[in-house]
């Protein structure tokens, strides 16, 4: 899956892999691991060995069908996403880089009592960059990256959620060091009612058991990366596991104006450093997805001045270039997505039980 930004620079290019339409490929046939780096040059033995990888002990009692599909849906990073692809959000990033990619990178001397956490949550408004930290994070320890919805797990794998919940530990553990991205955690770790349907209820005990074995081998590194926008609807024992809660805030006028100049740097633009920190004022409550949408607005502002016979003959550098008109204009097209109420949430479950900043 190919996604054209209009950035081109925020390398973002991630190609999902489909390793079990290949027909000819049997389980027991070689897994080439996508992750670029397996070696591990600090003294560990590594777990993952890809010529003997489908004998792995890890993987005995799982079915089959279920490792080729969990091997589905590992993502194979094309391009290095890098902590200056991600605009403010300082205080989430410091904190991952102390407590969780540097001791990926350096098992040897996070033990004992500076053990990294087994699993921490990322919960925010959507399109605040909770999926480009998971990414940035996996890319940054050359893990191997496992990203899952949870509803996948609950729906596309109907009346087999926890078998793959299962598989989809025992796979991360054959291809470390792993980072599992779970998307919507919410709905698969919520807080126990009485319409609980007994699948749902199986598929989280299940979870929260191999939450808890994962990490408990000293060799084990796996990290589990929760996101969700409902941070409110999570339990207790999901709360305790998710060690690290941080919370991915909108941007701020600062981060919102890096993100505009990144965004608008590779196109042809008359936009002053004024001009950016006018859009970034005026855009207050976007999220980073509405800022790239603004920003996509704006874009086709030189577009739409043109007629479409202009549009059908002109040179692509005869094209005027972008300006303060054409965000104004698309300031009006384009609305924050985030709501003030929705903030409030958050703002009072970080107070409650984030690591706040
Ligand atoms: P979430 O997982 O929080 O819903 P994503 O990480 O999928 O949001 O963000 C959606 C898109 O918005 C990203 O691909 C990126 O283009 C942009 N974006 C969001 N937050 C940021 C950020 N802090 N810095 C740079 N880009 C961002």
């Amino acid at each position: 899956k190919k996604q054209n930004n209009v950035n081109s620079s925020t390398s973002e290019t991630f190609i999902k892999k489909s390793l079990g339409v290949n027909k000819s490929r049997s389980v027991i046939s070689k897994f080439v691991n996508p992750s670029t780096n397996n070696q591990n040059h600090h003294g560990k033995d590594e777990v993952k060995n890809e010529s003997t990888i489908d004998e792995n002990p890890y993987l005995k009692n799982i079915d089959p069908k279920m490792v080729e599909m969990i091997r589905n849906e590992i993502i194979e990073c094309k391009n290095l996403i890098t902590w200056d692809d991600i605009s403010g959000l300082q205080f989430a990033k410091n904190t991952i880089q102390e407590s969780v990619i540097w001791p990926l990178l350096r098992p040897d001397i996070f033990k004992g009592i500076r053990r990294p956490p087994k699993g921490i949550l990322l919960f925010g408004p959507p399109g605040t960059g909770k999926t480009l930290i998971g990414k940035c994070i996996a890319s940054q320890s050359n893990s191997t990256f496992f990203s899952i919805s949870a509803s996948t797990i609950t729906s596309k794998w109907i009346g087999e959620g926890e078998k793959s919940v299962r598989a989809l530990f025992a796979v991360a553990r054959c291809h470390q060091p792993a980072v599992i991205f779970i998307d919507e955690i919410d709905s698969l770790l919520c807080q126990r009612s009485e319409q609980e349907h007994e699948s749902s209820r199986k598929i989280k005990t299940e979870f929260l058991i191999q939450l808890d074995g994962a990490g408990t081998n000293d060799d084990d590194r796996i990290l589990i990366i929760g996101a969700t926008n409902r941070p409110q609807e999570l339990d207790e024992a999901a709360r305790r596991r998710l060690v690290k809660k941080l919370y991915i805030r909108l941007p701020d006028p600062q981060a919102r104006k890096d993100m505009i100049k990144k965004l608008v740097d590779s196109e042809n633009h008359v936009l002053s450093d004024d001009d950016l920190e006018k859009i970034a004022s005026l855009s207050n409550g976007y999220s980073g997805a509405d800022m790239k949408s603004l920003c996509q607005e704006a874009s086709l502002g030189p577009i739409r001045s043109m007629s479409f016979d202009m549009i059908n003959n002109i040179e692509a550098d005869q094209v005027r270039p972008i300006n303060l008109q054409d965000f104004l204009s698309a300031l009006k097209i384009v609305m924050p997505s985030v709501s003030s109420e929705d903030l409030n949430h958050y703002v009072t479950w970080n107070d409650k039980f984030g690591c706040s900043d």
